[in-house]
């Protein structure tokens, strides 16, 4: 890929290993939470770890950052896995914060002993009352004030469940005066009697994000541990932690989130679209999931450059969707093959052409390609399909398609000019006439007329018929989430467009599922997982021109 210049991570790993920190060893991370599937910004996450970790001969983990039993599932899981593979990264180690419970749980018990740790019996109302305001110290309370023996006993005790949910936390004895509201005495754990998809009933109390993510980086010695924005006041108690339970000293270095416009990108609004039924599933193709534009046809390359392109900054912006779009044309238009398929057919009638007499055609698979990439062929008759906007009824003076009295040459095949047309009784045209010039035969074209436009085509009698989902934004404005009211309510009405039956040329019978395909003029298209031999099913992942009417 083309030279750029660092980022100001890779300018950070550059210093790290000049000064020989770490022995010169690079291990990142990627920490999903398996809450729901990933989604484009969690790609921009994957590309920055796994890529800074490819560039200077580190090792990437896949940690499940799991401490929240109540909606956290193993499909998820499976999802994050599988969303990750296949956009091309492997993992040195499969992890899970929760593998670590037992660990966090010495390591909150070292703090009781420090006299750092306290057990509260307040509510989450009193604790936040006494945590005072930016402007304001905290008041903190008697709980505060517990000795080192009490507390090592209630911990056990919320440990072996004796306590409801809410009754007691663990919190931090840090500092209650601090300026960020962070330090002031965060909790470290809460009650919950909920069953962990992987811990099951072990637990009844779980660790706070602050308590578990920079111990489970300190555990695998994650040495440049990156995170997005919303992290910075979290830096401090990052370090504090890791400070006084004096271990591995992982960094933690944050990174402006990826915005896109016309869409959601939080896992609790996209679940709202899934549970909500606006959408067909989290891999709906109008998703800005993983699996979503999987599905749409995206390829995992044309991600990753898009990812390659916003570039990492440490201010937040608004990124437009047309980029994402730009990069998976510019990968299909180098590998798709082109084929002919009529969305919106109209029959076409060469009078002059014998009844009965089909010819073979050919046309190469890919004209971008060296050598076309092959070609294949397609019958050619005396009936064909074209689209309805290829013929005008009245053509206007720049009109170079199909109309009576003009010419037009039909892809790989023949010249024709337009000689009558029928109507049926609502005024649509149901059947448009025409000629031929024999000798006009794409390749082999002696009649010495030029024409101007090439529309495509394909013969009555042989097409294959397919169900094309044509797909626009899923929301009506830029960001939804800023709009007045709820996020739902700009859900774009028009988003999915079903033609039931297309007419496609016979080859594309043998479409496969992930491999994409251009149909002529009308963008690039994949078989949806849901088509099968007697009903295919198109969707189309993107036009072939930034066609979006702002
Ligand atoms: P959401 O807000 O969608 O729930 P999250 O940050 O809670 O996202 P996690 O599963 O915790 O989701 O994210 C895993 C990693 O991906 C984290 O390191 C997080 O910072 C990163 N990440 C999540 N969303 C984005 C985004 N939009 N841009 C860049 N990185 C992201
Ligand atoms: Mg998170
Ligand atoms: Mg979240």
């Amino acid at each position: 890929s083309e030279e750029r210049s660092l980022n100001f991570i890779e300018e950070i790993v550059e210093e790290d290993l000049a000064n020989g920190k770490h022995a010169g060893r690079v291990l990142t991370r990627f920490p999903p939470e398996p809450n729901g599937y990933l989604h484009i910004g969690h790609a921009k996450s994957i590309c920055l770890n796994f890529g800074l970790a490819q560039k200077y001969n580190g090792k990437t983990n896949l940690r499940f950052d799991d401490t929240n039993p109540v909606k956290e599932d193993v499909e998820y899981v499976d999802s994050i896995k599988e969303d990750v593979k296949w956009l091309g990264f492997e993992w040195a180690q499969e992890l899970y914060a929760s593998d670590y419970f037992d660990k966090l749980y010495d390591f909150a018990v070292e703090l009781i002993k420090k006299g750092l740790a306290y057990v509260d019996d307040s509510t989450a109302e009193e604790i936040a009352a006494q945590k005072g305001t930016p402007t304001e110290p905290g008041t903190g309370n008697e709980y505060r004030n517990r000795s080192v023996e009490e507390n090592l006993q209630l911990f056990a005790d919320m440990k072996a469940g004796k306590y409801a949910d809410g009754e007691k936390v663990l919190r931090a004895k840090v500092d209650l005066a601090s300026p960020n509201m962070h330090l002031r005495d965060p909790l470290m754990y809460r009650i919950k009697h909920a069953h962990h998809h992987r811990t099951g009933d072990k637990w009844c109390i779980y660790p706070m994000y602050d308590f578990a993510h920079g111990q489970s980086d300190a555990i695998e010695e994650i040495t440049h541990s990156l995170c997005t924005l919303e992290f910075v006041p979290h830096r401090q108690l990052y370090e504090w932690f890791i400070e006084q339970l004096e271990i591995f000293p992982s960094k933690q270095y944050e990174f402006a989130r990826l915005n896109l416009n016309y869409t959601v990108m939080s896992k609790r609004k996209l679940l709202q679209l899934v549970e909500e039924g606006h959408v067909d599933g989290w891999d709906d193709p109008r998703m800005p999931t993983i699996s979503g534009l999987r599905r749409r046809g995206y390829t995992p390359a044309s991600i990753r450059e898009f990812c390659e392109r916003i570039g990492v900054a440490k201010r937040e912006n608004m990124i437009d969707v047309s980029l994402l779009e730009f990069c998976i044309r510019e990968d299909l238009n180098k590998t798709a093959w082109r084929r002919m398929a009529v969305l919106d057919p109209v029959k076409l009638i060469i009078d002059n052409y014998p009844d009965g007499q089909t010819e073979t055609f050919s046309g190469e698979n890919n004209p971008e390609a060296e050598g076309g990439d092959g070609s294949r062929e397609f019958p050619f008759s005396k009936e064909l399909w074209i689209e309805r906007d290829d013929f005008m009824e009245a053509p206007t003076k720049k009109y170079f398609r199909l109309g009576v009295g003009l010419m037009v040459r039909l892809k790989n095949a023949y010249i024709i000019k337009g000689e009558s047309f029928t109507k049926d009784a609502e005024g649509n045209i149901t059947e448009i006439h025409c000629s031929y010039l024999p000798e006009s035969k794409s390749g082999n074209d002696t009649s010495g007329i030029n024409v101007k436009g090439t529309i495509h085509w394909v013969s009555a009698q042989h097409a294959k018929t397919a169900e094309i989902r044509l797909y626009d934004r899923l929301f009506k404005v830029e960001d939804p989430s800023n709009e007045e009211g709820d996020f739902k309510d700009y859900i774009n009405p028009d988003s999915l467009q079903i033609i039931s039956t297309a007419y496609i040329e016979p080859d594309l019978a043998n479409a496969v599922a992930g491999t994409p395909v251009q149909f002529m003029r009308k963008g690039y298209f994949t078989l949806d997982k849901n088509s099968t031999p007697d009903k295919l099913v198109f969707n189309r992942t993107v036009t072939l021109k930034d066609s979006w009417a702002k």
